[in-house]
């Protein structure tokens, strides 16, 4: 959205938000990730090994499974009466655009591709040039931590069509934090990227997919949408090239977002795995789109 949109426009926004932010929550993503990763919120090297990478949702990898499943999960019984009262009567407003031009032979056969934690200048050229053999494009959220010391890199992911979001700036738990931390953690990060490409990002992925109602505050207020993901291809564990690669596979389906991670630890076999599964992808009829923001 604009920033110079209207108030009226802002709100539904944030109320958008805070129906993702049910959503996400009613799926088990938080308990999740907060449990499955508690090395997260610990101190000392900032985001290194243990600290990258989000275990994230489940993934709905059913074939056939409609395109927005990772933005409205089902609403589960136990939501907050407060927070139920809070969404909008009839609608949210679709925030991707998977769906294709109608006639399009291409319509369900679209999946996105996002890569976290970067740029880190051991790996992720290398997924550049493997996104750039195949002529794809993805969606990085990059840390601002990382963005500020490779700003060529973050400039390249622009210059060949990327799309590049934010991911804060140190890769905190964010319900940890108090929110003018969290508003310095994200803001910052938008700035370094608004720096580089003269750009300020349009998406915001949280940290170990924990959201909480000021992150989906403070990225609407600064003009972007929230993304999950509905794939996550744990790459972040190096669990073997092979496994990355049939989890994406078996992951497959239309409308799926794609978690793989191009910094954090050592993503050696995530790239690999990008170079394997990818033309596997194409060679099934996938096209790697990027997520648009609809107009309203
Ligand atoms: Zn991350």
């Amino acid at each position: 959205m604009k920033t110079d949109e209207p108030t009226v426009g802002r709100r539904v926004l944030l109320r958008t938000a805070v129906f993702l932010g049910i959503a996400a929550a009613a799926s088990g993503l938080l308990g999740e990730e907060e449990a499955a990763d508690p090395a997260g919120s610990a101190p000392g090297p900032g985001r290194a090994a243990g600290g990258a990478g989000a275990p994230g949702a489940p993934a709905p990898n059913g074939r056939g499974a409609p395109a927005n499943t990772y933005r409205l999960s089902p609403m589960a019984a136990d939501t907050p009466a407060r927070y139920r009262r809070a969404m909008p009567p009839v609608r949210t407003r679709p925030i991707l655009d998977l769906s294709g031009a109608p006639g399009d032979l291409a319509v369900g056969s679209r999946m996105v591709l996002t890569f976290d934690d970067g740029p880190d200048p051991r790996y992720t050229p290398a997924i550049l040039d493997t996104l750039a053999r195949y002529g794809v494009r993805a969606m990085f959220f990059v840390c601002g931590e990382m963005a500020t010391d490779n700003r060529d890199l973050i400039r390249r992911m622009a210059d060949e069509g990327h799309v590049i979001g934010n991911h804060t700036w140190t890769h905190p738990l964010i319900p940890k934090l108090t929110r003018p931390d969290l508003a310095s953690e994200i803001g910052r990060t938008s700035e370094v990227v608004q720096q580089a490409t003269g750009e300020a990002p349009r998406w915001f992925r949280a940290p170990y997919g924990a959201w909480n109602r000021a992150a989906f505050e403070i990225g609407a207020e600064l003009g972007m949408e929230p993304m999950a993901w509905t794939v996550d291809s744990l790459d972040w564990t190096e669990p073997g090239t092979t496994t990355i690669v049939s989890r994406v596979l078996k992951g497959a389906a239309p409308g799926v977002i794609v978690l793989s991670h191009d910094a954090g630890g050592n993503r050696t076999q995530s790239v690999q795995a990008l170079g394997s599964y990818l033309p596997q992808l194409l060679a099934r009829g996938y096209r790697m789109t990027l997520p648009s923001l609809r107009p309203h």
